[in-house]
């Protein structure tokens, strides 16, 4: 949206120009149309995630329902991490891990559908 006395660019909400003071013109469909894009373009609908295929995924092989969630650097991390831990401890670590990874699956993909944001790194 521009000025009409200067040419001025205006924010959606400016009632005058900003450069020379000029009143601005407003149609209230117009202005009404302009913060309804604005708002969809911040929320785009966020596509739904199964909380129980990320919870069975996980459970399957552990770090999966992460990367299905979409964190997935932080699956394969716990992947890898399932395998050494599991070596070392001779899978009783990695059966807590197991556990865990299953439980962290089903509270993001919880947080997912709630539409909250969700870090790459989140847990739980
Ligand atoms: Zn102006």
């Amino acid at each position: 949206m521009k000025c009409e006395n200067c040419g001025n660019q205006l924010f959606i909400d400016d009632r005058f120009c900003s450069r020379c003071g000029a009143k601005v013109k407003q149609s209230s469909t117009y202005n009404h149309d302009q913060h309804q894009q604005t708002v969809v373009d911040q929320n785009p609908p966020r596509e739904k995630k199964s909380v129980a295929l990320a919870v069975i995924l996980s459970l399957i092989i552990v770090g999966v329902g992460q990367i299905y969630l979409g964190q997935v650097l932080k699956g394969l991390v716990l992947l890898i991490s399932s395998l050494l831990i599991g070596f070392v401890t001779v899978g009783l670590g990695a059966f807590v891990l197991w556990i865990l990874v299953a439980i962290d699956a089903y509270k993001i993909a919880n947080k997912i559908n709630e539409g909250r944001t969700v870090d790459e790194w989140e847990f739980f």
